[in-house]
């Protein structure tokens, strides 16, 4: 599949960024088209791979943000972002809409830009053109506190019913103790970027005359199709690669067969049961998921028709419903094979709940914080007996 990919705010557009490196990296061309868009200057200035010339800074007129960011306030974000719709739309009337199959919209939504301003975004991508639009949400970890998650409880309701399909990345369940937020927040973009790259990258490239089980753009579009809350799950493992010997020899004739023996059909079938298995970007209930589909990509060497057929059938039975593709990916080059599992609209995902919980608590705290503060400043400036008046 082919993407027009925009990050909003300053995780948006970090994780946008490794999602280039990767490709660069694999040799792979899923994003025609990139923008990140921020309300904070610096932030912008930091992506590696994002060009320079589809940074768009927002907002840098309003006295709320200056081009200094807009404080993680999530209505001003959506005020900016307002505000100057139409220089954002502009940037999108540039995208070569025959080269994408879909949008990505992809923000943090616990801090303001990303999470006040990706939905207005979405908004004007849905508007513009036909083609679906999904986003990429990061929830916020629960040691950020309860503003963060009344931000991001408040925003992925925007996101899930605005977008055709939310894909979540939960902090929480990838952050690592020992690290440091920073160093933590670099890795987990990285193996964030890897699991969407792997699985959306999957039939940018017409093989599908060479390989027999090739996924493409459109069973990713139809599994994307649910609308809800989508999660990814990931394995890779190292594969001896002679990639000199020729995609055609290997897939030729009575060959394929000979190459599809069980020991492939083994390794497959492993690959994704262990993908399934693993951290999903949002931990979710594997039985929830409305539809599955399983992109396997490495050397075509290692595939296996068998495998693939086994896989299907074993997680038929594991997601407990029939809409399962599996198909692959041949990447002659790649020193890896891997699985990407792509759950879509798990309905069980009990962080999304925590989220909720922590929101609601937040939110009445801070009307009681503001009830108070009022009568605070009251008693504060008012004579013990009431017997003095304002000024003016
Ligand atoms: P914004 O620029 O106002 O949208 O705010 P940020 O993107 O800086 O932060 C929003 C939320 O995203 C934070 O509350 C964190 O939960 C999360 N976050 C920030 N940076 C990163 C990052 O690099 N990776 C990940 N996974 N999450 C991040």
């Amino acid at each position: 599949m082919k993407l027009a990919t925009i990050g909003v705010g300053n995780a948006g557009s970090k994780i946008v960024d490794r999602m280039l490196e990767f490709e660069s990296r694999t040799d792979r061309n899923l994003c025609q088209h990139v923008h990140a868009i921020n309300t904070a200057r610096t932030d912008l200035a930091k992506p590696d791979y994002i060009p320079e010339e589809r940074r768009i800074l927002i907002g840098d007129t309003n006295q709320k943000a200056k081009g200094h960011g807009v404080g993680g306030d999530v209505e001003v974000g959506a005020e900016v972002a307002s505000a100057d719709i139409e220089e954002i739309r502009r940037a999108f009337d540039d995208i070569e809409i025959h080269e994408v199959d879909a949008m990505l919209v992809v923000a943090g939504l616990g801090g303001g830009t990303g999470s006040g301003g990706g939905p207005v975004v979405i908004d004007a991508l849905q508007e513009m053109y036909d083609e679906p639009v999904y986003g990429l949400g990061v929830l916020p970890g629960e040691f950020e506190g309860g503003r963060p998650a009344l931000n991001a409880a408040r925003s992925l309701q925007s996101f899930v019913t605005k977008v055709d399909n939310f894909i979540g990345f939960d902090n929480d369940a990838w952050r690592a103790r020992e690290q440091t937020i920073e160093e933590g927040y670099e890795q987990m973009n990285r193996e964030l970027a890897a699991r969407l790259v792997t699985l959306l990258a999957a039939g940018e490239t017409d093989d599908s005359e060479v390989a027999e089980n090739a996924m493409d753009s459109s069973d990713i579009i139809r599994t994307l199709d649910t609308g809800g809350v989508s999660t990814i799950g990931y394995a890779a493992t190292q594969v001896d690669n002679e990639a000199g010997e020729g995609l055609l020899d290997r897939w030729s004739g009575d060959q394929t067969t000979q190459q599809d023996d069980g020991s492939n059909a083994t390794k497959i079938q492993g690959l994704v049961r262990r993908a399934v298995n693993s951290r999903l970007t949002v931990p979710a209930e594997i039985s929830s998921a409305d539809r599955v589909l399983v992109v396997v990509s490495g050397p075509p060497s290692e595939f296996s028709r068998k495998g693939i057929e086994s896989a299907r059938q074993w997680l038929e039975q594991e997601a407990d419903t029939v809409e399962v593709l599996v198909g692959d990916d041949p990447r002659k080059q790649s020193p890896q094979l891997a699985a990407a599992v792509l759950l879509s609209n798990v309905t069980e995902t009990p962080r999304i709940e925590e989220i909720q919980n922590q929101a609601v608590d937040a939110q009445e705290k801070i009307a009681e914080q503001e009830a108070v503060r009022e009568e605070e400043i009251n008693d504060l400036i008012t004579d013990e007996n009431d017997d003095l008046d304002p000024v003016v």
